[in-house]
Formats: C-alpha cells, sequence, structure tokens
C-alpha cells in the first residue's frame, strides 16, 4: 500500500554513453547557471543598501527625550516587566535637586540596557511604557557585531541626543555587580547581578 503518489521506482538500468560521459549532464548544469546570469538580482550590498521596510518595522531602541531635552524614562520597569525574552535590566536612582533639566520625572533610570542577543524586537516594551520614553525606530535596523559585549546597549547607545547631530549621547555607565537592578523574575528590585 502506497500512503502518498510521491514514491519512486529506483531504476537499476545501465547508464547510457552520454550519462557515462557526464558531459551532457555539465552543460545543462552550465546552462542553469548562465540562465541567473541574466535575472535581475536579488542580492543587495547590506548594510551600504537597505530594502525599503514597513513604517511599522520595528528596529532599533530608542530613549526618548521630551520637548525641553529631559529624560522621559522614570525607570518604572513596566518595560523590563513586559518583556517576554527579559533583555531590559534598568538601576533606578532618585533625581537630586538642580536635576531637574535632566530628568522630567523624580525617578529616572541611572543604568538601562538592553540585551540585543535576547531582543525579539516584539515591541511589548514599547507598549507597556507609560511615559512614551522608548520606541522601535522604523528606519534603523540593529546592527550586526562581532562580539558579545557590543550587544549590550547602555544609555550611550540607546538615549536621544539633544542636539539631533549625533545619534546618542546618554552616559556610560553600566550594570555591575553591586548593583541592585529591576528583576523581571521577582517583579522587584532585590536581585543583584551575578558575579
Ligand atoms: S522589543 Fe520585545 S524583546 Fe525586545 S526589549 Fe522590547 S519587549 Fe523585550
Ligand atoms: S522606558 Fe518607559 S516603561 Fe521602561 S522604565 Fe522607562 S518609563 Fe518605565
Amino acid at each position: 500500500m502506497r500512503l502518498s503518489d510521491r514514491a519512486k521506482d529506483v531504476s537499476d538500468k545501465n547508464m547510457s554513453f552520454a550519462e557515462r560521459i557526464y558531459l551532457p549532464a555539465i552543460a545543462t548544469g552550465l546552462g542553469v547557471t548562465i540562465k541567473h546570469f541574466f535575472k535581475k538580482k536579488v542580492t543587495i550590498q547590506y548594510p551600504e543598501v537597505q530594502r525599503p521596510v514597513s513604517p511599522n518595522f520595528r528596529g532599533l531602541h530608542v530613549l526618548k527625550r521630551d520637548d525641553e531635552g529631559r529624560e522621559r524614562c522614570t525607570a518604572c520597569g513596566l518595560c523590563a516587566l513586559s518583556c517576554p525574552a527579559e533583555a531590559i535590566s534598568m538601576v533606578a536612582e532618585e533625581r537630586k535637586k538642580g536635576e531637574e533639566h535632566l530628568y522630567r520625572e523624580e525617578k529616572y533610570a541611572a543604568v538601562y540596557e538592553i540585551n540585543m542577543l535576547r531582543c525579539i524586537f516584539c515591541g511589548f516594551c514599547e507598549e507597556a511604557c507609560p511615559k512614551q520614553a522608548i520606541y522601535l525606530q522604523s528606519d534603523k535596523m540593529a546592527p550586526a557585531f562581532y562580539g558579545r559585549e557590543e550587544v549590550i546597549y547602555g544609555k550611550d547607545r540607546l538615549l536621544e541626543s539633544k542636539d539631533k547631530t549625533r545619534p546618542t549621547d546618554g552616559p556610560k555607565r553600566r550594570l555591575t555587580a553591586t548593583d541592585t537592578y529591576i528583576d523581571p523574575i521577582a517583579v522587584g528590585y532585590n536581585r543583584q547581578l551575578k558575579k
């Protein structure tokens, strides 16, 4: 009984002279190759050339500033809690007197990191944010990387630049082993980075 009609009977007949010298098969193969020389190329010279993407494309994240140039993020942790890949970590700090021109809210993210190796660009962080502080840019993809340390994006690479001439101008501070940071699993601020 045959389960489908895709089964083929294998023939064990002797090869013909043309099959034994392989030349007709080689010529047929070359013909297929040459045919593709004259077709429209499907490859592009990425990253110099990029394909057009949908306006809804979810690309590289950016931490936004408000109209006065102050950081919008209040380190509430909702983006980290909603992230299915647990890619976001942050350290919250209280805004000090005299820093009102830097941070819009009384609490801000002194450290904000996204692990791009984990991120699946779902956009849940953007949807969860009550302060419109994080967006996934539709015109900028996360670039390729060559080392694991390059995939942790801190504020130095995420924060929007004030003067718009540079891509980012955030501080370089990163999570350290002694930082207490937002733990998306424990839903709190109580786990320390493992050494
Ligand atoms: S886009 Fe999705 S996976 Fe990436 S950081 Fe945001 S919530 Fe996490
Ligand atoms: S980016 Fe938005 S959701 Fe995430 S900590 Fe900042 S304010 Fe909260």
